[in-house]
């Protein structure tokens, strides 16, 4: 008969999808599965379907015996209540109870994190920032996400506060974001607003390849169209690759003249065309970040795509679990 595995379960909740992830005690993936959240429908379905999930995907691991569950989610959160406060991201969210009803049903420890910081400890763990004292990891998608890792552990504000260094001001008569402020990072260089940036473009000259490309509705323009046709050398796109990479040069001189990382870890869907971005980045760091020795931070793309999040939640859950047994 085959040997009970002592597992943790990673999960990665978002707005659309929630992934989980059986890890082994010593980091084996040993099985993975996503699912839908459907949110708007109500807490009390998505925990359904959250409960749904992790019974599946334990189904899929084999003999194994379940020792904790770590939860990277879309933030706010209050990890010290277990409760996810999100109505932006997660409508009809505000104030729900995860960690009680999970860990009540599968009887073991339920860790809360916020999904940036899930995804930086993921990063530190087994990618791009492994073994890395200093941590710092900028996932560019929907959002902006940031994580600091400082040996090992995610580093936390005042009350356990996760730091929102995405939404760091860097054009106060820049567009409004949805959490109130003008001109943070996140509506500067987040998926949407280069979506919106390229469509103002589009729409501003006939010429641009981004319709093309678009099929001529002007919809269809989204960041992805618009960092494609910058490598394609279209002007109007390559404006909107200028913005992003002039806007996250400026987020990263601030993050560099706070934190002093090593290592910068770049994820999420924006950041796979950073090396459009990079020659901009360079110039603007070199420019705005004289005092700090920004030339050495090695700034370098994230290694486990969309099983960030998932890695550092698991690895949450081994850092509650005792010692006595766990290699990590
Ligand atoms: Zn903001």
């Amino acid at each position: 008969m085959a040997q009970t595995r002592n597992v943790v379960i990673g999960m990665d909740l978002g707005g659309t999808n929630v992934r989980a992830a059986v890890f082994s005690m010593e980091g084996a993936l040993l099985a993975r599965r996503q699912t839908l959240m459907e949110a708007a429908r109500g807490p009390a379905v998505g925990l359904e379907n959250v409960r749904k999930l992790i019974e599946e995907v334990l189904g899929l691991a084999g003999s194994v015996a379940l020792r904790g569950i770590g939860i990277g989610s879309t933030g706010p959160l209050d990890r010290a209540r277990g409760t996810i406060q999100n109505p932006w991201t997660l409508p009809t969210w505000k104030d729900v109870d995860i960690v009680s009803p999970l860990s009540a049903h599968f009887h073991v420890p339920v860790m809360l994190e916020n999904d940036a910081d899930a995804a930086a400890l993921g990063e530190y763990w087994q990618g791009a920032g492994k073994g890395v004292r200093r941590l710092c990891a900028l996932t560019v998608g929907t959002g902006v996400g940031t994580g600091f890792i400082l040996d090992g552990s995610i580093y936390r504000g005042w009350r356990g506060l996760h730091c929102e260094v995405g939404h760091q001001v860097l054009d106060p008569n820049g567009p409004e974001c949805y959490c109130g402020a003008h001109g943070c990072m996140e509506v500067l260089i987040a998926g949407p607003a280069l979506g919106k940036l390229a469509r103002e473009k589009a729409a501003a000259g006939e010429n641009s390849l981004l319709w093309e490309m678009a099929g001529g509705n002007i919809d269809q323009i989204d960041a992805r169209t618009a960092m494609e046709a910058a490598r394609r050398g279209d002007p109007a796109a390559l404006e909107v690759a200028q913005h992003a990479g002039r806007y996250l040069g400026l987020g990263l001189v601030n993050i560099i003249a706070f934190l002093a990382p090593e290592v910068i870890v770049l994820g999420g869907s924006v950041m796979s065309s950073y090396d459009l971005l990079q020659p901009i980045v360079r110039e603007i760091l070199e420019r705005h970040s004289v005092l700090m020795p920004s030339r050495e931070v090695c700034i370098v793309p994230a290694q486990l795509g969309d099983n960030a999040g998932v890695c550092g939640a698991a690895l949450t859950a081994i850092q509650t679990l005792p010692r006595a047994g766990r290699t990590i």
